[in-house]
């Protein structure tokens, strides 16, 4: 087969199987609405849970940033790119978050494949949740390490894992908030299972940075302090980029082996002054305001969809799946809601297992508690 063939035939088979993924140039993507051109829609498929990708603080912040340092950072951090608003925002990240050494890596992607790359060898193993995203998974199958997948949020499933014989370290991945299905981990089972089997816990908290608990996320609100925090700054900071919170040696190891932070450029400084605004706001009353305003639409939201008798899973994050099944249907479904005015995404294999095709609808404290409302009269009308 030749290369073109190939490619051609990649591309026939996904637009057969109403799987072809399409970007569409918007804008304005997050916040309360998204707008293309002159039209918009009340946006429900944005990570901007707290709504900060909009705020005016932030926004001068990066602008007074730039205005200081310029642009890039012009360089890897081994070089010339760590400034000294790098290291200001990643101590204030590890003084927050209560560990000692935070490193800021520019996506949560990055910080995925670089952590794990670094720290796992042949004879390790890594044992991830099912569910893990795609970042976890991808850097998992891509290390000599052995991957094992253990049953989503099921302890005893992992602990089984954690007994086989292995001749190296073992690593234990999950999420704070799963991101396609919202529910949380049971991480201070999975801790303790994995402390007792010498291993050591990497918990991805994209989802519940800045949302869950106080804003500290999903390990301070159950308790649990993992060996490696991976948060990041695309989804409640209303930014992007992202760090991993860790001990002094597991830094100062990362800064030796971590690829994705030695051969890259680091983030813009001006990024950097913005995310530690994003950080303080988040951290304030007002962060406190806008997660308790998050906290009543999703009890808005689920109330009034179960009302209507759509059935929901156990999320009780800002992100609620509805479970429609095949791709079709839900394409449909989406298609229906945004001639009524509602974004909302089809999420589809292979992002999620077969047969589970669902809007994932995202609710954010920008949004009003009309919109909410909004929302349930135009799913109903598209459920009958
Ligand atoms: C979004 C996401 C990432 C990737 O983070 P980026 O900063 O967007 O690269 C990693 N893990 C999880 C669980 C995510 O949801």
């Amino acid at each position: 087969m030749s290369w073109q063939q190939k490619i051609d035939d990649s591309l026939m088979q996904r637009r057969a199987a109403q799987a072809l993924r399409v970007r569409l140039p918007v804008s304005q993507g997050a916040g309360r609405w998204l707008r293309q051109g002159d039209a918009r829609w009340l946006n429900f498929s944005s990570n901007d849970y707290l709504g900060l990708s909009q705020h005016p603080q932030i926004v001068a912040a990066w602008q007074q940033g730039a205005s200081q340092y310029g642009t890039g950072s012009g360089g890897s951090g081994h070089v010339t790119g760590y400034s000294v608003a790098h290291q200001a925002l990643e101590a204030a990240l590890a003084d927050r978050l209560g560990y000692p050494r935070a490193l800021l890596f520019i996506s949560g992607f990055a910080a995925n494949q670089a952590t794990i790359a670094a720290l796992l060898h042949k004879g390790d193993r890594i044992i991830a949740d099912r569910l893990s995203h795609a970042s976890l998974l991808e850097a998992a199958s891509l290390s000599p390490a052995e991957l094992r997948r253990f049953t989503h949020n099921d302890g005893e499933h992992l602990q089984t894992l954690l007994a086989k014989p292995v001749a190296g370290q073992q690593l234990v991945v999950t999420e704070g908030i799963f991101s396609m299905d919202g529910d949380s981990a049971p991480l201070a089972d999975i801790a303790a299972r994995t402390r007792s089997a010498n291993g050591w816990l990497m918990v991805d908290d994209a989802h519940g940075i800045g949302v869950c608990g106080d804003g500290r996320g999903s390990c301070a609100a159950q308790g649990v302090k993992p060996e490696l925090l991976v948060v990041t700054f695309g989804k409640a900071f209303g930014l992007s980029g992202a760090a991993v919170l860790c001990s002094d040696s597991v830094a100062e190891y990362l800064l030796q082996f971590a690829r994705h932070l030695i051969y890259s450029t680091a983030m813009p400084p001006a990024q950097a002054v913005a995310l530690q605004t994003a950080l303080a706001v988040v951290m304030s009353e007002e962060g406190d305001a806008r997660r308790e305003t998050l906290r009543q639409h999703i009890g808005r939201f689920r109330q009034g969809a179960q009302q209507l008798g759509w059935r929901l899973t156990s999320s009780e994050s800002a992100i609620q799946p509805l479970i429609v099944g095949e791709n079709a249907p839900t394409l449909a479904l989406a298609e229906r809601l945004r001639q009524q005015g509602c974004w909302l995404s089809a999420i589809r294999p292979p992002t999620v297992p077969a047969g589970t095709a669902r809007l994932r609808i995202t609710l954010t404290a920008a949004h009003l508690q009309d919109d909410i409302d909004r929302l349930l009269e135009v799913l109903d009308a598209a459920g009958r």
